[in-house]
């Protein structure tokens, strides 16, 4: 059995976090390591390990969880500036928590391309 990470224990409860947004499909929270002036984690309540898991999983699942982080960085006020989606997937790309999760990163302009 997969072991809880911490993203299960903030959607559980058990651990606090700053919530932004919930809803039926997600839960949104600010990152305890902000990497811009506003950074979001948004989570899908069913969980995921990891986004290569998207490939077999049902297209309402995939469709609701990008609609959902589109409308998290809405309620944030992101929209006019521009912000940024990230996804890691695996370790060469940085996925420290094995339960799939999208960044928002906003607030200031963004470097690209990403180191
Ligand atoms: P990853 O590197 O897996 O893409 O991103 C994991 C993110 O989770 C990191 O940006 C890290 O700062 C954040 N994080 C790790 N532990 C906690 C926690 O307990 N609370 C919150 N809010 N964020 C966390």
């Amino acid at each position: 059995m997969a072991h809880d990470t911490v993203f299960d224990m903030i959607l559980a409860k058990k651990i606090p976090a700053d919530v932004v947004h919930e809803d039926e499909w997600v839960l949104a929270f600010r990152d305890i390591i902000p990497q811009a002036p506003v950074h979001v984690i948004v989570i899908p309540k069913k969980k995921v390990g990891r986004f290569a898991e998207f490939a077999s999983a049902g297209t309402a699942d995939v469709g609701e969880f990008f609609k959902r982080v589109a409308i998290v960085a809405q309620k944030l006020k992101l929209d006019a500036k521009g912000y940024r989606i990230v996804v890691n997937n695996g370790g060469d790309a940085g996925q420290t928590v094995e339960y799939l999760h999208a960044h928002i990163l906003g607030g200031r302009g963004l470097g690209w391309p990403p180191g």
